[in-house]
């Protein structure tokens, strides 16, 4: 470990900050009108930093940044004085939210020269952000005549100054209205996000593992604050060491590498020096952690190095556990939030275990700040119907808890502290969905037929208990798609033989006689278990994954066939592997199975009256044997996600990349035809299972192609099944011939022009 920013040999005992904290509360406790209280202010902090000019800039509902009180400059431009946004270097700091410090202000190029404020004369400028959750609510300045470069210790007790400021702009009436810091609590916000499954959710913000909210900010007690602030560290160093030990890393759903970051941070004797120093300085403990962490970024952040950029996070994450236990022992405890009946639950990160450790009547929606549409915790949000939404940048530094909120997750937005125009526009858009869904209730018992006689099976997707429920609700005719793994990923330990021949038999009991497909683990890429080591890999989607994983690992799957034979004994069985790029593949997992049974008999134990082999075609290299490969096994199902992936070399997980590619253009369509083709040559069905069967005009182009199976997130067979029951099957088949033929790019606008004329249900 060479790098350690958070030790800074530049860092010097703190100067003037106790004085300064304990002047701003006591000017704050007074009972004078707001101004004065900001005039006294200013006064306080310029002469106890030793400065000629301080003065308080707050932001506007604009983004202009208005002189709300000054020492030193020219009283007569106090609230006469706008600068606009990102003008001057008061402007720069409040939009790049980073202080300033310029020995000669004005010849910095962003200077802006206010000649009624007679600032000509003074040369240095230190400027910091005013900031509360992350939102910039004015400019805290310093300036002198001379030429003087400010000291990190002048920075950091600015920065910590404007903190405090922060809280009482908020909290007391000091602001005025139209001000950022005035309007700050009740502000409505738009956030834009990645719709991650599908819905529209209004309800209340609860905070998975919330960042607690510093309002304590100054004690006299130094003393005390310090032993509460050792207590909190040895508590948050013990879990974390336990964390790591005990191996309970799935729970926690934590990656054993972030932890033992965490533990290198807090071990680090400079965070802990530091964190110290600012408890001496008259801060709780609880503001030295957010004041420490301020500091940090900045420093980080300075470095320029992607490295500490990276384990920014980590300490931020750090930082909100040690504020959370320093409030535990406050509050005599930690309990667990009670959850509203409509609640929308908003986390940095989240794994699919937490979720489901939340009473899921009374979820509606998940925002997540990190997550993307293809991690776990949005496979679980699907299986839970709740609409959700990940990518949701900087969403945790704008909510509070009990704050309203609404989640688009068709268009991607979160609306925060909604006005009642945008409810009430809303509560329509969610009737207007309850009446859809009612209509896709009532086709239930219907079998999806197209109006030309053609029967399409529509399956669903599952992989966890909780899908079961599904099937009877949505109607569907079995699962065609049952991701085993995912039992996997929320285990803390590799499921036993017994567990997961009870798990599998669970699945088929629920299923009462419907075809249940049983795909294999496809442990890898991004489902990775905490429990197994997996090595780093460069490019994990091209790597040690799906079957390529199971075949150097046997026992793994042969525990798992084992478990299948029996669970479905004498039943049929349905089997399909994940990632086949060649036959050698299908074969040896046939001889595997083959001699699972064997084994089986020989013991005495029933196996399966029929075993149905299939697999997933994803991997291209697929698509130029098929002739060869589909004669070896009873059913293809193409999964399209990755198929997508690896053909136009789009990682499914990154945005910039992910929906750059139509799955409706004529390359890819002509490959889904090729496999349809294919399976019928040699009398095999095929299926889809990848997200696209759910989207009923991709759905309908794929019955044009000759698909007749079609696997799907549950929530997805009403819709779809709507739009098979409007469709002719021959006409749109050899529309799409035509389509195809021509060639040319996405096929989009003229299926949609197509569906519009023929009167197809979309
Ligand atoms: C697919 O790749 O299309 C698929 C269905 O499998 P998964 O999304 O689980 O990789
Ligand atoms: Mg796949």
């Amino acid at each position: 470990m060479a790098k350690r920013p958070l030790d800074d040999p530049r860092h010097a005992e703190p100067a003037a900050l106790r004085p300064i904290l304990r002047r701003l509360r006591e000017t704050m406790a007074e009972t004078d009108d707001g101004q004065s209280r900001l005039d006294k202010i200013v006064r306080h902090i310029a002469g106890l930093m030793v400065a000629e000019v301080c003065s308080i800039y707050l932001k506007r509902q604009d983004g202009s940044l208005e002189l709300f009180a000054t020492e030193g400059l020219n009283r007569s431009a106090v609230h006469a004085m706008f600068m606009r946004r990102g003008e001057g270097l008061v402007g720069r700091c409040a939009e790049l939210a980073i202080p300033i410090n310029e020995p000669e202000a004005q010849k910095h190029p962003a200077f802006s020269y206010r000649p009624e404020t007679g600032e000509e004369v003074y040369h240095s400028f230190l400027a910091v952000p005013i900031q509360r959750s992350g939102n910039v609510l004015g400019v805290l300045t310093v300036q002198n005549r001379t030429r003087r470069e400010y000291s990190d210790d002048d920075v950091e007790a600015l920065q910590t100054t404007a903190m405090v400021l922060a809280e009482h702009l908020v909290s007391g009436e000091v602001a005025g209205s139209g001000t950022a810091a005035a309007l700050e609590r009740m502000q409505s916000h738009v956030v834009k996000a990645q719709p991650i499954s599908e819905g529209l959710a209004l309800g209340h913000v609860v905070l998975h593992e919330p960042r607690v909210a510093v309002t304590d900010l100054t004690s006299d007690d130094p003393d005390a604050e310090k032993f509460r602030l050792d207590t909190a560290l040895a508590e948050l160093k013990a879990t974390l060491d336990e964390l790591i030990d005990q191996g309970e890393l799935a729970r926690a759903g934590e990656h054993r590498d972030v932890l033992e970051a965490y533990r290198m941070f807090a071990n680090d004797r400079g965070w802990q020096r530091r964190l110290g120093e600012a408890v001496e300085s008259g801060l709780t403990a609880e503001a030295a952690v957010e004041q420490v962490q301020n500091g940090s970024r900045t420093r980080m952040l300075r470095q320029g190095d992607p490295f500490w950029r990276e384990r920014l996070r980590d300490l931020d994450d750090l930082s909100d556990r040690l504020l959370r236990m320093l409030a535990a022992h406050k509050d005599g405890g930690a309990t667990r939030t009670e959850l509203p009946p409509d609640a929308v639950l908003v986390a940095r990160t989240m794994g699919a275990a937490d979720l489901l450790d939340y009473d899921r009547s009374r979820l509606r929606g998940l925002v997540i700040e990190d997550g993307s549409g293809q991690s776990h915790v949005a496979i679980v949000a699907r299986a839970l119907g709740l609409a959700a939404v990940g990518q949701a940048r900087g969403i945790m530094e704008r909510v509070e808890r009990g704050n309203a909120i609404i989640v688009d997750a068709e268009s991607g937005e979160i609306y925060l502290r909604p006005t009642p125009e945008v409810i009430s526009a809303f509560s329509d858009k969610a009737r207007f969905r309850a009446r859809r869904q009612s209509k896709y209730d009532s086709l239930r018992g219907a079998p999806a037929m197209t109006r030309d006689g053609e029967r399409v099976a529509l399956m669903i997707n599952a992989g966890l208990q909780v899908d079961l429920a599904h099937l009877k609700d949505s109607g569907a005719d079995g699962i065609g798609l049952f991701r085993t793994e995912l039992q996997f990923m929320i285990a803390s330990s590799f499921p036993r033989l017994e567990r997961q021949t009870q798990a599998y038999r669970a699945v088929m009991a629920e299923a009462e006689g419907r075809p249940v497909v049983f795909r294999t683990l496809d442990i890898g890429s991004d489902k990775t278990l905490s429990y197994m080591p997996h090595e780093a890999e460069e490019n994990p989607a091209l790597g040690w994954r799906g079957i390529r994983l199971a075949m150097d690992r046997p026992m793994l799957l042969r525990t798992q066939l084992r478990a299948l034979i029996r669970a479905a004994a004498p039943q049929e069985l349905r089997i399909m592997i994940p990632m086949v790029s060649e036959l050698s593949e299908i074969l040896t997992v046939k001889s595997l199975i083959d001699r699972e049974c064997e084994l089986a008999l020989r013991r005495g134990t029933a196996i399966p009256e029929k075993i149905h082999f299939g697999i997933m075609v994803e991997v291209p290299s697929l698509l130029f044997d098929l002739d060869g490969v589909i004669p070896h096994v009873d059913f293809v199902s193409v999964g399209t996600n990755d198929l997508m992936q690896y053909f136009y070399a789009a990682d499914r997980s990154n945005s910039h990349v992910s929906g750059r590619f139509d799955p409706l253009s004529p390359p890819f369509l002509r490959v889904l035809r090729s496999v349809v083709e294919a399976a019928a040559r040699h009398d095999v069905p095929a299926t889809i299972c990848g997200e696209i069967g759910g989207r009923p005009l991709e759905a309908m182009a794929l019955i044009g192609l000759g698909y007749r199976s079609l696997s799907m997130a549950p929530a997805n067979v009403g819709p779809v099944k709507a739009m098979v029951m409007s469709l002719d099957a021959s006409r749109i088949a050899s529309h799409i011939t035509t389509l195809i033929d021509k060639g040319g790019g996405s096929l989009r606008d003229e299926l949609l022009r197509y569906a519009e004329n023929e009167g197809v249900e979309l």
